[in-house]
């Protein structure tokens, strides 16, 4: 019986020679639907020896061919790709942080396809630096000496340190002891810099005296940490970088500060808990501050580096930099999208993080109602209506802060919300929603408005709503 079965599948060259896979060669290319061919036959060969019934076999070869050209589509897909996110989370680590604005991208295609002044200084003719680009923009708005940009922020912690305070020791509260998403722990990457560990205070609680207290011969730098993905409260006491500067003087030790999230404008205006601002800490007396360059800040993936000029001169010297330098995309990104920061107006307006961010409610729940009734209107099997939600920023910024929102809802009649949803992160382009109470949410403060009216065609054509067979 099962010999038997294995005899009903077609051969290879049987199938090469049907129309469709032709058809597909001609589409595809030959390497690719033969892949596709032998793929689709061992799968059935193993359904057959996990015992699938007779019945299901058959059906499995009845479908061979839609089920070899959908293995052909998939493999003539990129693999990564464009999503619509409906989580309502601004800053998706995992949907690539921040997005960057249309015109922003076409300077940097303009710049990227081709050859640049990366590192070349066109009036003298000579070597230049890849920072060049946005330093200055970046010591007018921080009001810091220098600046620099390093692949990350996490590297730029490990280049600070590395720099300033390798084979001594560096002075953190034992409140700012954090870990970050990916694994990043402060204490980790302070070892990995080289540099000792020299932990004071108590979790909740960390005066003044206790960094006093502290200092040695061996005592490098007093570093801070933004706690930027946590809130501890009750009875807690921190040292705020003012304190911290009294110390400054008296020991000659430089104060750097690990900012987290890269905030240049106040967001307390629009309605955000405050979030220190890399000018705050500059003003307050960080000697260097680090920060990222796709959370708040809302520009590419980088570690940008402000402060005092003896600093950042030895960090550019530093041969880690050379392992952890941004390349031509990621400096014409900064420039582009730190130049909107010359007019608050602009970045709010430009930057598309912020943008979200600062959004009105009325606006989402326009585009919430458009989607709805596009939705009912095709008279779908769900219930489709719009529901309150919250947005959250994401990225470990702002962990407390939630901002008004509104959703479309959609609970399917007749398959699961899991299913839908699983279905809905396979389509060419994904929808990625949230799945709350049995119900299928997609935030329309993160969903781009271009993706409702594909939405609404991707619901009628691929049978979506339909039971599996
Ligand atoms: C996010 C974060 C980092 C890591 O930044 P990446 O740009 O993701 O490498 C480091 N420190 C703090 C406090 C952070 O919040």
């Amino acid at each position: 019986m099962e010999k038997n079965l294995f005899r009903r599948i077609p051969k290879v060259d049987v199938l090469l020679e049907t129309k469709q896979c032709k058809e597909m060669i001609d589409q595809y290319g030959y390497q690719i639907v033969i892949e596709s061919i032998r793929e689709e036959l061992e799968q059935i060969r193993a359904q057959i020896l996990n015992g699938k019934s007779e019945e299901e076999v058959l059906l499995l070869i009845d479908h061979i061919l839609s089920s070899i050209e959908n293995k052909a589509k998939e493999k003539e897909q990129f693999h990564i790709r464009k999503v619509f996110n409906g989580t309502g989370t601004i800053l998706h680590t995992n949907l690539g942080r921040a997005p960057l604005s249309v015109t922003h991208m076409e300077k940097i295609t303009e710049i990227a396809s081709g050859y640049s002044n990366l590192e070349f200084e066109l009036e003298k003719g000579e070597r230049g630096e890849r920072y060049s680009h946005f330093e200055k923009l970046l010591c007018k708005i921080t009001g810091a000496q220098a600046a620099m940009a390093v692949n990350n922020n996490a590297a730029a912690v490990m280049l600070v340190l590395n720099t300033m305070a390798k084979g001594g020791e560096a002075i953190v509260s034992r409140g700012e002891l954090v870990e970050v998403g990916g694994k990043f722990r402060i204490p980790d990457v302070m070892e990995q810099s080289g540099t000792i560990l020299r932990e004071v205070g108590t979790t909740n609680k960390t005066h003044l005296f206790d960094y006093e207290n502290a200092i040695t011969e061996e005592t490098k730098v007093l570093m801070k940490v933004h706690t930027s993905n946590y809130r501890i409260f009750g009875f807690t006491n921190s040292v705020s970088m003012k304190e911290l500067g009294s110390l400054k003087e008296k020991y000659e030790l430089p104060i750097i500060e690990d900012l987290g999230s890269g905030v240049l404008l106040d967001l307390e205006k629009y309605g955000l808990a405050h979030e220190p601002t890399v000018q705050e800490s500059i003003q307050n007396g960080a000697d260097i501050v680090c920060f990222s360059g796709d959370k708040l800040l809302g520009g590419p993936q980088a570690g940008i580096i402000v402060g005092k000029k003896k600093y950042i001169d030895q960090m550019k010297k530093n041969q880690l930099t050379r392992a952890l330098r941004i390349d031509k995309f990621t400096a014409c990104a900064l420039e582009a999208v730190l130049r909107e920061y010359l007019s608050e107006e602009n970045a709010i307006k430009n930057i598309p993080v912020l943008e979200m961010i600062t959004r009105p409610l009325e606006q989402v729940q326009e585009a919430a109602e458009e989607l709805c009734y596009r939705l009912t209107r095709e008279e779908f099997p769900a219930v489709i209506c719009t529901q309150k939600c919250m947005s959250q920023i994401g990225g470990g910024s702002l962990p407390m802060e939630q901002i008004e929102s509104m959703a479309v809802s959609i609970q399917p009649h007749f398959i699961s919300t899991e299913l839908f949803a699983k279905r809905l992160r396979t389509l060419p382009i994904p929808v990625i929603g949230r799945v709350m109470d049995e119900k299928f949410l997609l935030d329309m403060r993160t969903f781009d408005r271009t993706g409702i009216a594909y939405f609404v065609e991707m619901l009628k054509i691929d049978r979506i709503f339909k039971v599996d067979r």
